[in-house]
């Protein structure tokens, strides 16, 4: 079998109803209907409908991973999936950890532009995920991310503008390579192996893992609140190389001595958080006291990390340490 093409909606599924607004409306089959048939030959499609990408939850996205390492056991070379761009990296990133051991090339592609907009990019991502996905050197990479022409491995690829069509970068990191569409079949120059493989996590995610993001005046109470909400780990949102309001560190230094882990990961797009910083909130003085560097993930992604890590049932004797070994062998890598 070729390739398998999930759609599962997004902007590039979507059309313009008679409110004006943008919504789904597109099937797999559409979709490659408006792109050259010389590429999409022999293509399958299993259509997966989705109500908005920002509505998925990591349980929709780990059921995305599986029917990409279904497609993997039915016997595709490669597959390719339409998605939402808002969080196309974190369902990249979850097909990343639950799915790259498929090892077959998988390629997340969307649009920018609604399919009733002349400036519609959602045909040429396609093709140009479908020449990825198709290409002899592909396989290895791990997941990525086809946009604008550009390929980015799942780990590293963040959304850095709103509405713009070469919104989708790879921090700290050079792109995988670029897809030429034009030439006849498709080229793509390759100029990166691709991230590391992951450490293992489960396949079934636990929660809640609220994100907590740290400004001046944000109010401690909300840990407590996640605590009696269930919250199996936090994330913190810090500013620059890991800085996070001194209000937060009391509840959260008790979050980490009832076991339960707490990792943080930077707000800026580039570089990770760092122990630099001593005094009140300072990473350095957080490190001490077991909070986790998240190994430059942003926030959405170690979320999802932590939450496939501890799975539902934690334990919390060792929830902890588990998460410092996780991220430190993942920090290892870069
Ligand atoms: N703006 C989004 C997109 O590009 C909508 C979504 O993520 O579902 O597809």
């Amino acid at each position: 079998m070729p390739v398998v093409l999930i759609a599962t909606g997004g902007t590039i599924a979507s059309t313009l109803g008679p409110d004006g607004r943008a919504t789904p409306t597109l099937s797999g089959r559409d979709l490659l209907d408006r792109v050259l048939p010389r590429r999409t030959v022999g293509v399958e499609v299993v259509d997966l409908p989705v109500a908005g990408s920002w509505n998925l939850g990591t349980d929709g996205a780990v059921a995305v991973a599986m029917a990409v390492r279904q497609a993997a056991a039915d016997g595709a070379d490669g597959v390719v999936m339409t998605h939402g761009t808002d969080v196309m990296e974190e369902t990249a990133w979850t097909c990343e950890l639950l799915a790259r051991n498929a090892g077959i090339p998988v390629v997340l592609t969307g649009s920018m532009h609604h399919a009733d907009d002349p400036y519609y990019d959602g045909p040429k991502n396609l093709a140009d995920a479908l020449v990825a996905a198709g290409d002899q050197h592909a396989a290895g990479r791990g997941v990525m991310v086809c946009m604008d022409g550009e390929l980015h491995a799942a780990r590293y690829v963040t959304k850095t503008h709103a509405t713009a069509v070469d919104t989708f970068r790879s921090a700290n990191h050079p792109s995988l390579g670029l897809v030429d569409g034009q030439a006849d079949d498709g080229v793509v120059s390759w100029s990166s192996p691709g991230a590391p493989r992951s450490p293992l996590v489960g396949d079934v995610p636990g929660g809640p893992v609220p994100i907590l993001m740290s400004h001046w005046d944000v109010d401690p109470e909300l840990v407590e609140a996640s605590r009696h909400a269930g919250a199996i780990g936090f994330v913190v949102e810090a500013g620059g190389a890991g800085n996070v309001n001194e209000r937060l560190v009391p509840p959260l230094l008790r979050a980490i001595g009832a076991g339960i882990p707490v990792v943080v990961a930077s707000r800026c797009r580039g570089g990770q958080v760092e122990p630099i910083y001593g005094g009140p909130g300072g990473f350095g003085s957080l490190v001490d006291h077991g909070f986790v560097p998240s190994a430059g993930l942003t926030a959405g992604k170690a979320r999802i990390a932590l939450q496939l890590l501890l799975g539902p049932d934690p334990d919390r004797s060792t929830a902890v340490a588990t998460a410092a070994r996780w991220f430190s062998e993942l920090g290892a890598q870069l």
